[in-house]
């Protein structure tokens, strides 16, 4: 049970400063009690052990009390991030059939049109001011209020019921409900403590959203740190509110995806004092040589690790062990994680070569929420199929080809999108790209990249297709690239692909 695993940290490791947030300490035994509090007000108003509780916010202290409360409370945690639409909130709300959403006051009028008559939600709790009544009737009651409780006891949970569930990032299509036990979510938190763990960093500055499963991987580490810690927490990541923390807080390491270290390279490094900072972890999508290179030139005290896992498999498979890594590579499987190559078949495929990522281990999901088809061929014999595309090198390192699903197959060759958009930030102009696949009469498929450009630089598109002719074969570069604004990302930072398949059709 997680919420007795967060006790029993807090009696070992003992009350401390745990977490800085917007210019306040939070220390771990308030934290605590207030969740304690927030527990028991959530039960006082009808929440009980199993349900899903919807919780929709910008990164905040409340987001973790949050978490800690419908553990304690033995409800499930089930985050969305904020910038979810409607029509989206309203389906995660419909198939999660969550009784309650937990969210602060501008976020409410999205709540309230997302509440479709029949819904099973009875009431919102709002953090903060709270607004005048709500017209539709529904039941808003303050986060204070529930705080005002006394402190109950924990509820329960065995190991194999749920703790959460989590939306997948939805890059690929619709973001798909994936259930995760106490012990699927303690599994990560120790795994990814182990290794992950650096001598002499205790403090970590995190700026990714705390609703996806890579920031609920921070959460529960944090439950099987053996030493006080410190997290420094970001509202959202904006690139100089992330230098201006690492430098003053002087912290460790931060964890973050591969368009915020695009973005920090954007901002003057070398003027502050990042000396501190010993690690940065880099996951969720897959980074370019030339960013690591970049960002480790101009910060000489980091080391980039980069790290792999997905929501299904409790956020964690492989991470690049500290002072044993492999650039290139998304590192080790995990402690209690195995990785398998396999072909179309399901036949393992020897060292080196490519083959469907597959995984076992106790962080894995029993299957997709309410979806008997799709768990069915994500998970065969207890392995979950990632998807991803990839292979394993003689000391059992992971290397990512790409994805399955983003494969461009032109004029019967296979194109990776990864391939193309690396060799793209290698020029010296270009600030992010992406690339896709258009339908094509003749090839079957074309491939066109999308491109931003860093402040200040200029490039023609016409030379950016010369650079990637240069390096690439004749069958792979891109015979179209559009310099854009921005390149699209998900609400989580990964590049859109939906959104870049709509702009290939509007250009
Ligand atoms: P959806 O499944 O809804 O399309 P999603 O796959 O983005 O969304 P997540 O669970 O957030 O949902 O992401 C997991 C995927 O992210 C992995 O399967 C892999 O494709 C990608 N990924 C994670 N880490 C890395 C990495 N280090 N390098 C490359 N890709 C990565």
């Amino acid at each position: 049970n997680l919420a007795r695993q967060a006790e029993r940290q807090l009696e070992a490791v003992g009350d401390h400063d745990a977490l800085l947030f917007e210019g306040s300490w939070h220390t771990k035994a308030s934290m605590a009690d207030r969740a304690a509090r927030v527990a028991a007000g959530l039960k006082g108003r009808g929440v009980s052990a199993g349900d899903r509780v919807v919780i929709l916010m910008a990164n905040c202290p409340e987001v973790m009390i949050s978490y800690s409360a419908l553990l304690r409370a033995g409800a499930v945690i089930t985050p969305l991030i904020f910038l979810v639409s409607v029509d989206e909130l309203a389906y995660a709300l419909e198939s999660s059939q969550a009784v309650a959403v937990i969210t602060t006051p501008e976020f409410l009028p999205k709540v309230t049109a997302a509440v479709r008559p029949g819904s099973c939600v009875r009431f919102v709790t709002v953090v903060g001011d709270l607004p005048p009544a709500e017209p539709s009737g529904l039941p808003v009651v303050s986060y204070a209020e529930l705080e005002a409780s006394e402190p109950g006891d924990i509820v329960d949970r065995a190991d194999d019921e749920l703790a959460a569930l989590l939306f997948t990032g939805g890059t690929t299509g619709r973001s798909k409900g994936v259930p995760l036990t106490h012990s699927n979510l303690f599994w990560c938190g120790s795994a990814g403590h182990e290794s992950s763990d650096v001598e002499g960093a205790t403090s970590t500055l995190v700026p990714l959203p705390l609703a996806h499963a890579y920031g609920l991987l921070v959460t529960c580490i944090g439950m099987h740190t053996t030493e006080p810690s410190q997290l420094v927490l970001m509202r959202w990541f904006d690139p100089a509110g992330w230098l201006d923390l690492a430098s003053t807080q002087r912290v460790h390491r931060s964890a973050l995806v591969p368009s915020m270290i695009q973005m920090l390279l954007a901002q003057p490094l070398e003027s502050a004092d990042l000396s501190a900072l010993m690690t940065v972890s880099s996951g969720a999508a897959p980074l370019p040589a030339a960013v690591r290179e970049q960002f480790e030139a101009r910060v000489p005290s980091v080391q980039v690790q980069e790290g792999y896992g997905c929501t299904e498999s409790a956020s964690i498979i492989s991470t690049n062990p500290y002072g044993r890594r492999k650039p290139g590579s998304v590192g080790l499987p995990v402690p209690g994680c195995q990785v398998s190559i396999r072909d179309d078949e399901g036949k393992e495929l020897p060292v080196g070569q490519d083959g469907e990522i597959c995984a076992r281990s106790p962080g894995i999901m029993t299957g997709y929420w309410l979806s008997p088809e799709a768990t069915a061929t994500a998970i065969v014999d207890g392995w979950l199929h990632t998807g991803d595309i990839g292979h394993l090198d003689s000391d059992g390192y992971v290397y990512i080809v790409d994805r399955k699903k983003d494969l461009i197959i032109r004029g019967g060759f296979n194109v990776y999108p990864r391939d193309i958009e690396d060799v793209l930030v290698t020029h010296p102009a270009v600030a992010m790209a992406a690339a896709v696949g258009r339908p094509d009469e003749r090839l079957g498929e074309e491939v066109v990249a999308f491109v931003s450009l860093r402040a200040d630089a200029t490039a023609t598109e016409e030379e950016l297709i010369q650079h990637t002719r240069e390096r690439m074969a004749a069958s792979k570069y891109p015979r179209q690239v559009h310099i854009v604004d921005q390149v699209p990302l998900t609400s989580v930072g990964k590049l859109d692909r939906k959104k870049l398949r709509q702009l290939v059709r509007e250009s």
